[in-house]
């Protein structure tokens, strides 16, 4: 099957009227199927337990997305033992036969976009483009992962030995439990669970449970397919409950992890442990969170930046791990682009996100609202409130003002601390030197963004600036697979790339086989 080389999945323009009918559409048939039951799925055999827990719209705090049964320790032990099994038969089936369950997900997922990003829309609150843009990352993973397995299984290159004919393979982990966050519940969930698959491996899936349904729609997209059996198992249940219990099984042999920085150190520590009957050092793949700076520079575009930044800050109420939470801007054009800045802010329109008019919808939950509205107190008190500062007028869900705090300084909690929500504080700096500092100056290192004309100041970035990925001139958030390959510094994460070349190693052992020949 020869799928030609990896192309991004273009977004889709909303601006035509086409597009908007069919989005309105997938809304439509996907909001009479809100409220249906889910099941865990082990060993191909859907189980529904008798306590289970719902799903909520965040932007109408009544509406049940849908019913999910709810997992235990128990079920920890079936789904490993079925992912165990599993594991003996998938590793044998071809890499291209694997590879080809990946393109042919991303066909049906090509197929059904839209319902897709709807499903996204009612479980966390992503507004039209942001769903989009979701999807779109999903279908990338499954193409360029899909690519990527078979390079990753063809001929590697080895130097030659006199005497001897020597060969290099990939092979496959064994069992990994896979643990995405809620914030890109399709993408990062699909990226991470596809390429644990497609590698020969075998998964169990604990989805988030803030977002469970739109993992059991890919769980169930995969199943349509005819995956066999065992191989991807569905847990949904609580972190504390199932997670951990997933993480400590000595048949776990890798986790691959996407989330905050609390529960990505507890995990690691708890996979470090050997368990009795353990007969490897578990792989840890845990990607964080971060505190990600835009440096604004004296000479500059503002009108550029002051874009850049709140797209950066407030794209998906700034519950990104890219997303810009600090903007560090040289005195001498700091009034100026805050006046700039303040105004692009109170312009933006917070709403529910089915409208296509909202440029926010509602962040994902009670407790994170509670927790920002924290940070927004100790905001006022640490610097100076220019925007936003608590509910947004909107009802009904949890709808936050996007808000902006100014003359923060560098070590404040609000400037040191991720907030994950539409909050950004903007910081003074003395120069460009001092910006850099000062951006460096956190305990993360995921992303981070400069805004300058002057061609050596990007030079010193590219030297200085201290992230996993970095902008230059354009805003810090929205990594394309392939192009930009993703992952953190620092406690950010363990900078696995995601959508990048060497991603497939993290789930793969390389074996070295030597044969004498000749005499
Ligand atoms: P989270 O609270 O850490 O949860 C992530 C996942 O871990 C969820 O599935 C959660 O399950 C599970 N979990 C919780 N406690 C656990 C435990 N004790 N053992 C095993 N699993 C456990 O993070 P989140 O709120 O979903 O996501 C937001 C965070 O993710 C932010 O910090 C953000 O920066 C980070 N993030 C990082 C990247 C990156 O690439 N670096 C990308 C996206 C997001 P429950 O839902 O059941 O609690
Ligand atoms: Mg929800």
């Amino acid at each position: 099957m020869d799928r030609g080389e990896f192309r991004n999945e273009p977004f889709t323009d909303f601006s035509k009227p086409e597009n908007r009918a069919a989005m309105e559409s997938a809304l439509e048939s996907v909001a009479s199927r809100l409220g249906t039951s889910y099941d865990l799925v082990i060993g191909g055999e859907h189980v529904r337990t008798e306590s289970s827990f719902a799903s909520l719209n965040p932007g109408r705090k009544e509406q049940v997305v849908g019913r999910v049964s709810k997992g235990t320790k128990e079920h920890v032990e079936r789904a490993i033992r079925a992912a165990s099994q599993a594991f003996h038969d998938w590793k044998r089936v071809p890499a291209a036969e694997r590879s080809a369950y990946l393109f042919r997900a991303a066909d049906e997922m090509r197929r059904r976009k839209h319902e897709f990003s709807a499903w996204m829309i009612y479980e966390v609150g992503k507004t039209w483009p942001e769903a989009d843009a979701d999807t779109a990352e999903a279908i990338d993973f499954l193409e360029f992962y899909g690519r990527e397995n078979l390079r990753y299984s063809g001929p590697q290159q080895v130097t030659p030995v006199p005497g001897e004919n020597n060969q290099l393979l990939y092979l496959p982990l064994g069992v990994g439990v896979v643990v995405p966050p809620w914030n890109f519940p399709l993408a990062i969930m699909a990226g991470m669970t596809s390429a644990a698959i497609v590698t020969g491996n075998s998964v169990v899936l604990k989805p988030s449970s803030d977002a469970p349904v739109i993992a059991a729609q890919f769980v169930a997209l995969l199943e349509s397919l005819g995956l066999p059996k065992g191989v991807l198992n569905f847990l949904p249940g609580s972190g504390a409950e199932v997670g951990g219990p997933l993480v400590a099984h000595p048949l776990t042999r890798f986790v691959c992890f996407t989330g905050s920085k609390e529960v990505g150190l507890h995990i690691n520590e708890l996979a470090a442990r050997p368990q009795p009957g353990q007969r490897w050092i578990k792989r840890v793949v845990a990607e964080m969170g971060g505190k990600d700076a835009i440096v604004v520079d004296r000479d500059v575009d503002l009108d550029q930046a002051v874009q850049g930044v709140v797209a950066s800050a407030y794209g998906f109420q700034g519950q990104k791990c890219s997303a810009c939470s600090r903007a560090i801007v040289d005195a001498a054009v700091y009034d100026a682009f805050l006046t700039k800045l303040k105004d692009r802010v109170d312009a933006l329109r917070v709403g529910l996100p089915e409208d296509p008019q909202s440029q926010l919808g509602p962040v994902i939950n009670e407790k994170a609202m509670k927790t920002i509205e924290e940070y927004i107190a100790v905001g006022r008190k640490e610097g100076r409130l220019i925007a936003g500062g608590g509910p947004a007028a909107e009802t009904g869900g949890f709808f936050l003002k996007p808000t902006l705090i100014a003359d923060v300084e560098p070590k404040a909690r609000l400037a040191q601390e991720e907030i994950f929500g539409p909050v950004l504080a903007v910081i003074k700096a003395k120069d460009f030197g001092d910006a850099l500092r000062i951006a460096n100056d956190t305990e993360f290192g995921l992303t981070g963004a400069v805004y300058t004309r002057d061609p050596q100041k990007l030079e010193r970035a590219r030297r200085e600036f201290f992230v996993g990925n970095l902008y230059l001139n354009r805003k810090c958030t929205g990594a394309l697979v392939g192009g930009h390959p993703f992952g953190g510094f620092n406690m950010s994460g363990t900078d696995s790339k995601a959508g990048g070349r060497d991603y497939l190693l993290l789930f793969l052992q390389a074996q070295s086989i030597a044969e004498k020949v000749g005499g």
